[in-house]
């Protein structure tokens, strides 16, 4: 299975330093910051440096150490933003989107994780 990915989204341009953003944390392979448009008081995103799509790719493709490196990242971006529970933080929610419907609307894989209020259910219930 191959994935195309699009030089031009907008994380790949914030990778690139072509426009800036609120950076938490960033290592060798991968960069946090907060989300533009945040649905919590803590919406940061996490993302690998290299070139994957969507957590499918990213662990299909990424080296143990790009792979690593993402999720301890994620984790202290957790601890920084003071949502770890059971560390005075009440909790968090991770939430990777993937294509139509996933409803991913930047085709750079990344994580989001919120906190900071009580976010209620995972999904509203659909009638189908
Ligand atoms: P998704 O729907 O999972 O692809 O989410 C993409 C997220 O990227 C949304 O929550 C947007 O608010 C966020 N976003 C888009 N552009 C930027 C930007 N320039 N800086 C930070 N977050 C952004």
């Amino acid at each position: 299975m191959s994935y195309a990915y699009d030089d031009t989204n907008i994380f790949a341009r914030i990778l690139r330093g072509e426009i800036p953003n609120k950076t938490v944390l960033e290592t060798d392979h991968t960069l946090a910051f907060h989300d533009i448009r945040p649905q919590a008081p803590v919406h940061v995103l996490v993302i690998p440096k290299g070139k994957y799509v969507n957590f499918d790719h990213f662990s299909a493709e990424a080296s143990d150490e790009e792979i690593a490196d993402f999720a301890r990242t994620a984790a202290e971006v957790c601890r920084r933003t003071g949502v770890r529970p059971g560390a005075g933080g009440q909790g968090y929610r991770t939430i990777s989107n993937a294509g139509t419907h996933g409803v991913q609307e930047v085709p750079h894989y990344h994580m989001h994780i919120l906190g900071g209020r009580v976010l209620g259910r995972m999904l509203p219930k659909i009638e189908t």
